[in-house]
């Protein structure tokens, strides 16, 4: 077919990046599979040919002919332009199924699991699947008038989106942002340009206690000093008292800080920082257990599922009081201490530094006392604990919360070793999780149960819990 040629499609399917998908020719004739954005599966479309390649092509949507019965009106009007949710056009219960169906189709197809769909629970669900997130991290820019834009990117590109509120974050950012934008403009502070590496502001990052309301602003340079500090809190503390006026509630402003990047990057946050306003902290709880959490260190950033989601692990992890547990990629700690309160000891570990600091505080603050947290690689500090004292760093149940990658191979290779009779993986990204269960299944693990969670609605991440027992056991 030529470039802009048109034709029709039927979507059948959904891919990671959220686009339709559907197929112009059948496998017995070499099959072409066609990605088109904004599409639903069941939509019969008209679109328009972009790029093809031997096996796959990129159409872009002209018109739909028949829409699927799972559309439904976005909330957002950015919702086509801006990268962050791809899945607005479909309803929630259609949402929930594909995320369902994508982890079974991992477990099956790369982690060749022959049972998945029988293994499974029913992916967990939100009752209101917006204004979940308690994290933001919005680029700054400017637009053509020369006006300081916060926002966020474009699908699959850079290109800067004006955001003047997020429907699935905090209702406080509405106000942050003004205020933000506010305080550049007085001070003429200037944002970073990514081409050049020059200029100042990269994100603006904010975080709300969901439980405390305690607010914490983050602003991230590309320099050491930010202009007009006093400036910017003024007007956050003014954005709060509007938002306060208007809504509970209410918010308080606990924290402002600036991280330092200077990186030629893609990574958001630098490794250092200063508060500027309040404490480096903000304190959030989840069910009785009390967090404090700095800028640089992860938290989970949907508060309603993030309790769901540690109680199937807590679950997972049959804990009767006698075992020692090893949490692995622990964060600031909290699975740790949610299991900590029903086993004998608890190490954790985890390679940013400022986590581990909140970790070992968040123990004492929670008045824990058989907790231990290391920094480092798990995959360096594991193996060597292990090495070092067998006995003492043993483990009867391991519990591993990897970032999208998955787990170190070398890491996978020392859990089973240690011949944990009850292994937790929690993991946000399935292809990756369904890798490294092929790994622990040829070293004598079996799935046992698999629950997804949806901490990410109106996107297709989806995060799922699996418990793998030893087949000897
Ligand atoms: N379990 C925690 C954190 C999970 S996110 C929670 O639920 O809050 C994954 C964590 O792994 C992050 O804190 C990240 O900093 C950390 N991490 C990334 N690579 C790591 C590695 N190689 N070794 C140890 N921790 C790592």
């Amino acid at each position: 077919m030529k470039k802009n040629e048109l034709f029709e499609l039927t979507i059948e399917d959904m891919s990671t990046d959220g686009e339709g998908i559907g197929h112009l020719r059948d496998r017995e004739e070499g099959g072409l599979t066609v990605f088109v954005k904004d599409t639903a599966p069941g939509d019969r479309v008209e679109a328009r040919m972009l790029k093809e390649k031997k096996r796959y092509a990129y159409g872009r949507l002209e018109r739909i002919l028949e829409p699927s019965p799972d559309r439904v009106e976005p909330l957002c009007e950015k919702s086509r332009s801006c990268g962050g949710c791809t899945l607005q056009h479909l309803s929630y219960e259609k949402q929930l199924e594909l995320k369902q169906k994508y982890v079974e189709n991992c477990l099956t197809r790369i982690g060749g699991l022959e049972n998945a769909a029988a293994l499974m629970e029913p992916i967990m669900g939100m009752e209101e699947p917006w204004h979940f997130r308690n994290k933001m991290q919005f680029p700054v820019g400017r637009d053509k008038a020369g006006e300081p834009v916060v926002g966020f990117y474009a699908g699959h590109s850079h290109s800067l989106i004006a955001l003047s509120d997020c429907p699935t974050g905090h209702p406080v950012n509405q106000e942050i942002i003004r205020g933000f934008r506010e305080y550049m403009k007085e001070e003429a502070v200037p944002e970073y340009d990514e081409e050049s590496h020059s200029g100042l502001v990269r994100h603006l990052l904010t975080r709300v206690g969901f439980a405390t309301g305690e607010l914490m602003v983050c602003v991230v340079i590309n320099g050491n000093k930010l202009p007009g500090q006093e400036t910017l809190v003024g007007k956050l503390q003014a954005a709060v008292e509007r938002y306060n006026r208007e809504q509970t509630p209410f918010i308080r402003l606990s924290s402002v800080s600036i991280n330092i990047n200077k990186d030629k990057t893609n990574r958001i946050l630098g490794f250092s920082g200063r508060t500027i306003y309040g404490e480096p902290v903000i304190v959030d709880t989840i069910r009785d257990l009390k967090f404090e959490i700095a800028p640089e260190s992860f938290f989970q950033v949907n508060p309603v599922q993030t309790e769901k989601l540690y109680g199937k692990a807590l679950d997972y992890a049959g804990l009767t009081g006698d075992e020692t547990v090893w949490d692995m990629y622990c964060g600031i700690g909290t699975i740790s201490l949610f299991l900590a309160g029903k086993a004998k000891q608890v190490y954790g570990v985890e390679i940013v530094p400022q986590a581990i600091e909140n970790a070992r505080k968040n123990a004492e603050l929670n008045g824990f006392t058989n907790t231990e947290f290391f920094v480092g690689k798990a995959e360096e500090v594991v193996p060597r604990c292990y090495a070092e004292n067998s006995r003492k760093y043993t483990a009867d149940v391991v519990v591993v919360d990897p970032p999208r990658k998955g787990c170190d191979r070398t890491l996978l290779e020392t859990i089973i070793s240690m011949a944990p009779r009850r292994l937790v993986y929690v993991s946000c990204d399935p292809a990756t999780l369904a890798r490294d269960i092929a790994i622990l299944t040829e070293g004598g693990f079996e799935v046992s149960r698999v629950t997804p969670a949806d901490m990410f609605p109106q996107s297709m991440h989806v995060e799922t819990i699996v418990l793998l027992q030893r087949t000897d056991m």
